[in-house]
C-alpha cells in the first residue's frame, strides 16, 4: 500500500480530519494505495493558498509562466512510464491508451507554454481625441473538477490553459482515480511552480466537490463529468453568478453510409465504441448504419469484435481493460438487463469474460433491433455497449443522430465528399469527424452542443475560458469637455 497525501500551499499534506480512502486496482479488485480524504476545511485552505499566491503569480511575465510550463511537459515525458503504469493500475485502461493520454499531456502541457506568450488586446483610437485598448487578465482563483475516465489528461487540460493565463488553481480529481494527479503535484513542485499556484486536494464530490464550488473565493468552476452533477454544479455556482465550464456526457452517433470504405469504416467503428472500455465521453455507442450495406457490415462487424483482447492494461496485446470500480460495473451490466427487457436482440457479449475471474471485465456488447425510444439508445450507459440502428435515406440519419440531448461528438463515414461536408453541418455535435473516430487536437476546441456542455476546452478556446477582458480608455485632450 503506497500512502499519498495532497498538495496544498506547496506542502504535500494529510486531511486535516486525518481521514483517508483506499484506492482500488479495478483488474485486480485490490486496494493498493491511501489518498487523503479532504474536507470543506482542506479545501479552505487550498483555496486561501491559491489566493494568497494569485497576488504575485498574476504579476508574473508570461514568458516565466510559458517556460514553468514547458519545464513541467520535460518532465512529464521524462516520468511518462511510471505515469501510464499509475494510470493502468488505478483506472485500469489498456498500456496504449494510458501511453497515449500521458503523451497528449505532455503535448497540452507544451502547447499553454507557446500560448501563454500570445495572449493580446486589441487598441483603438477612438473618434473623439482618446485611446481605447484592451488587457486580458487571470480571472483569480479556479476551481477545477475532473472525472475518473482520463485522469491525468482531464487535469491537464484543465490545468495548462488555466496556469498559462496566470489563475491559480484547486484540483480536485475524482476519488476514483486521484493518483496520477498526485504524481503530477510531484512533478509541479519540482519544477518550481510557486507555492500555492497549484493545489490539489483528494476527496469525494459531495464533500470536497461542492466545498470548491461553494466557496465564495473561488472565482470560476471548471468541470467535467456527468450531465447531472454539472446540472448541480451550474445550480450551486449560480447563487454567486461565478464562470462556469461544463464538460458533460454524450450519446454520440457513428454513421455508415452505403458508399463507405467498409474495412477502414469498421476498424473505427469499434474504436468509437470501445477505446477505454467505452469509458468515453465522446464514445459513439448509437451506430447507424445504412441499409445496402447492414448485413455485410453487421457480419463483418461481429467477426472483428473478436479481436478485442479484454484483459489487464499492463499486458502487451489486452486493447480493452476493466471498468472502473465494481459499482459502475452493475450499472453497466444493468444497462445490458435493461436492453434485453426493452427487446433489443443482444448480437454479442452481453456477459463476463470467462478466463477473467477477478477484475470488473465485460465483453464488449452489441445490441441490434433497436428503436429510439429505449433507454439503451438514450441513456449514456459509459460501458463497452453498442446499439446498432438500420436507416434508409440520409435525412433519416441526421433525424436520428440528433434525436438526444446530447450532443458532444459525431461521426460519419462516406467516400462522397458533398454528401460528408453536407451530413456533418447538419450534425448538432461539438465535435465531428469524417471517416475516423476520437482523435483530437490540443490546438482545436472541445466540447458540446445542448446538454453535452457549455463552453470550449483546448486550443485558443481554452485559455478564453480562463482570462477577464478589460477596457481600459486614455484621454488625449488637455482641455476641460465644458459639459457644465
Ligand atoms: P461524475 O459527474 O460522477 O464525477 C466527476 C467529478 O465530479 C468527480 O471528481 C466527482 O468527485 C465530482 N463530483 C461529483 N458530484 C459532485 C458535486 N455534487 N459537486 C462537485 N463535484 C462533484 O462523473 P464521472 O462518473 O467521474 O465521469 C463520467 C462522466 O464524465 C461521463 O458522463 C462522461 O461523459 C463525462 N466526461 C465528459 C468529458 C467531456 O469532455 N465532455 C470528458 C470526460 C468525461
Amino acid at each position: 500500500m503506497k500512502s499519498y497525501q495532497m498538495y496544498i500551499g506547496g506542502a504535500f499534506v494529510n486531511a486535516a480530519s486525518g481521514k483517508t480512502r483506499e484506492v482500488v486496482n479495478p483488474a485486480t479488485e485490490q486496494a493498493f494505495a491511501v489518498v487523503p480524504e479532504a474536507g470543506a476545511e482542506d479545501v479552505d485552505a487550498a483555496v486561501k493558498a491559491a489566493r494568497k499566491a494569485f497576488s504575485t503569480w498574476s504579476k508574473t511575465t508570461a514568458l516565466e509562466r510559458s517556460r514553468l510550463l514547458m519545464r513541467l511537459s520535460g518532465k512529464i515525458l521524462e516520468n511518462a512510464a511510471m505515469l501510464a503504469e499509475l494510470e493502468i493500475l488505478n483506472n485500469g485502461k489498456a498500456k496504449r491508451e494510458a501511453q497515449g493520454d500521458v503523451d497528449d499531456a505532455a503535448a497540452c502541457f507544451e502547447f499553454y507554454a507557446g500560448l501563454a506568450t500570445k495572449v493580446h488586446g486589441e487598441t483603438m483610437l477612438t473618434p473623439a481625441n482618446a485611446v481605447s485598448y484592451v488587457v486580458r487578465e487571470p480571472l483569480g482563483v479556479c476551481g477545477q473538477i475532473v472525472p475518473w475516465n482520463l485522469p491525468i489528461l482531464m487535469a491537464t487540460w484543465k490545468l495548462a490553459p488555466a496556469l498559462a493565463a496566470g489563475n491559480c488553481v484547486v484540483l480536485k480529481p475524482s476519488e476514483l482515480t486521484p493518483l496520477t494527479a498526485l504524481e503530477l503535484a510531484k512533478l509541479i513542485h519540482e519544477v518550481g511552480f510557486p507555492a500555492g499556484v497549484v493545489n490539489i486536494v483528494t476527496g469525494d464530490g459531495k464533500t470536497a466537490g461542492e466545498a470548491i464550488v461553494t466557496h465564495p473565493d473561488v472565482d470560476k468552476v471548471a468541470f467535467t463529468g456527468g450531465t447531472v452533477t454539472g446540472s448541480r454544479i451550474m445550480e450551486l455556482a449560480s447563487k454567486q453568478l461565478k464562470r462556469v465550464t461544463l464538460e458533460l456526457g454524450g450519446k454520440s452517433p457513428a454513421i455508415f453510409f452505403n458508399d463507405c470504405n467498409m474495412d477502414l469504416a469498421i476498424d473505427w467503428g469499434l474504436f468509437a465504441t470501445f477505446a477505454g472500455t467505452g469509458q468515453v465521453c465522446s464514445a459513439g455507442t448509437r451506430l447507424l448504419v445504412q441499409e445496402g450495406i447492414y448485413d455485410e457490415f453487421m457480419q463483418r462487424y461481429l467477426a472483428k469484435i473478436r479481436d478485442i483482447k479484454v484483459g489487464s492494461g499492463l499486458e502487451d496485446d489486452v486493447t480493452m481493460g476493466p471498468l472502473v470500480s465494481k459499482h459502475h460495473r452493475e450499472k453497466v451490466e444493468g444497462y445490458i438487463s435493461l436492453g434485453k427487457e426493452e427487446g433489443a436482440t443482444l448480437a454479442y457479449g452481453g456477459d463476463r469474460p470467462a478466463h477473467l475471474k477477478t477484475g470488473y471485465f465485460l465483453n464488449p456488447t452489441v445490441f441490434t433491433n433497436v428503436t429510439p425510444q429505449m433507454r439503451i439508445v438514450r441513456e449514456e450507459i459509459f460501458g463497452p455497449v453498442a446499439a446498432v440502428m438500420k436507416f434508409s435515406t440520409e435525412e433519416e440519419a441526421v433525424a436520428l443522430a440528433n434525436d438526444t440531448h446530447y450532443g458532444l461528438a459525431a461521426g460519419i463515414f462516406t467516400q462522397d465528399i458533398t454528401r460528408a461536408h453536407r451530413v456533418i453541418r447538419e450534425l448538432r455535435a461539438g465535435v465531428t469527424w469524417i471517416n475516423y473516430y476520437h482523435p483530437t487536437y490540443n490546438e482545436m476546441p472541445w466540447g458540446g452542443y445542448k446538454q453535452s456542455g457549455t463552453g470550449r476546452e483546448l486550443g485558443l478556446y481554452g485559455i478564453e475560458a480562463y482570462l477577464e477582458t478589460k477596457q481600459i480608455n486614455i484621454n488625449l485632450d488637455t482641455a476641460p469637455v465644458g459639459w457644465y
